[in-house]
């Protein structure tokens, strides 16, 4: 399975999604969980390209799939649908397009696990931020936030994910009724990333959370790899996260760093770091402690596939 998968070496999760589809035609304001039925193909195409640049870990395009976030385009019936499509759509990806080589997989092929070959990628269930508060920032109850992950997490289940992914999170109280969500439902693994921006006082989420209090909060609820993604963060920034992390708790980490720190011209966020440039960076996440290697905002397959050759040559 993927814990002890990840004993074996540095495992590679894929890229963005969300810049992707747009590239692919998904107007501003669209649902991208809405893809998942309209535009099928499109988004398997996606997971495809990752798979043959030999990422191992494969994100559902399930980002927004909670009941709050899915009720601002009108889709909330929905949400079963959609999360259920998302997770078939990255497991027929798949059985279609991975080739069980690639990669930096290095247990035997033939070993088996619950029928699947070890070096078969795998397909995380992904679960965002609601976008709400909770109280008494906001107007949610703890139970809400509790109630609305666990019906998207029961979805991504029943569509076969092989282990859940609650990302881009900044809200330790939000994460924690996420994982917690998936903790109490199912016995699949759980990885949880936070977003981190550096500032005076060391490196915190949007909500002011600090490393020490996140490895902390995020061990104590039973998260299974503990990690960061996104945020106004360089990749040498993102390093230091990790190192932060890993003096803290000896769990997996997980880092997935924008394509460079993000920045904003005539108001579009744009990621410029090239392929090679975050390739360059890899050792530094490796020597930090990282476990899984991804992308965020702005990465692409042929950065994945960089990043996949640097691992190969560490
Ligand atoms: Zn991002």
């Amino acid at each position: 399975m993927l814990l002890s998968r990840l004993k074996e070496g540095i495992l590679i999760a894929d890229g963005a999604m969300g810049t992707m589809l747009q590239e692919r035609g998904l107007g501003k304001g669209k649902c991208p969980e809405e893809w998942n039925i309209s535009h099928r193909e499109e988004v398997q195409a996606i997971h495809r390209a990752y798979l043959e640049a030999g990422c191992h870990l494969i994100l559902t395009n399930t980002f927004g799939g909670n009941q709050f976030k899915l009720k601002k385009f009108g889709l909330e019936d929905r949400l079963h649908e959609l999360n259920i499509a998302g997770a078939k759509i990255a497991r027929e990806a798949i059985e279609k397009f991975s080739a069980p080589s690639a990669g930096t997989c290095r247990v035997a092929s033939g070993d088996r696990n619950n029928g699947r070959n070890e070096c078969h990628p795998y397909v995380l269930g992904d679960v965002g931020p609601t976008g709400e508060f909770m109280e008494p920032v906001g107007l949610v109850k703890r139970e809400e936030f509790y109630r609305v992950f666990k019906k998207q997490i029961l979805a991504l289940i029943e569509g076969e994910v092989d282990a859940i992914i609650i990302e881009t999170m900044s809200s330790l109280e939000e994460c924690q009724a996420a994982i917690q969500a998936a903790k109490e439902n199912n016995n699949l693994p759980v990885i949880v990333s936070m977003s981190f921006d550096p500032g005076e006082r060391g490196f915190r989420t949007m909500m002011g959370v600090d490393i020490p209090t996140v490895v902390k909060g995020l061990s104590e609820t039973g998260a299974d790899v503990i990690g960061a993604n996104c945020g106004r963060v360089s990749l040498e920034e993102m390093a230091e996260v990790i190192k932060e992390m890993r003096t803290l708790t000896d769990k997996p980490l997980m880092a997935q760093p924008n394509a460079g720190r993000p920045r904003l011209i005539e108001g579009r966020t744009v990621y410029e770091q090239s392929p090679e440039g975050i390739a360059s960076e890899v050792k530094a996440l490796v020597q930090a402690g990282a476990n899984i290697i991804g992308g965020c905002c702005g990465t692409t397959p042929e950065h994945m596939a960089k990043i996949v050759k640097a691992v190969r040559a560490l």
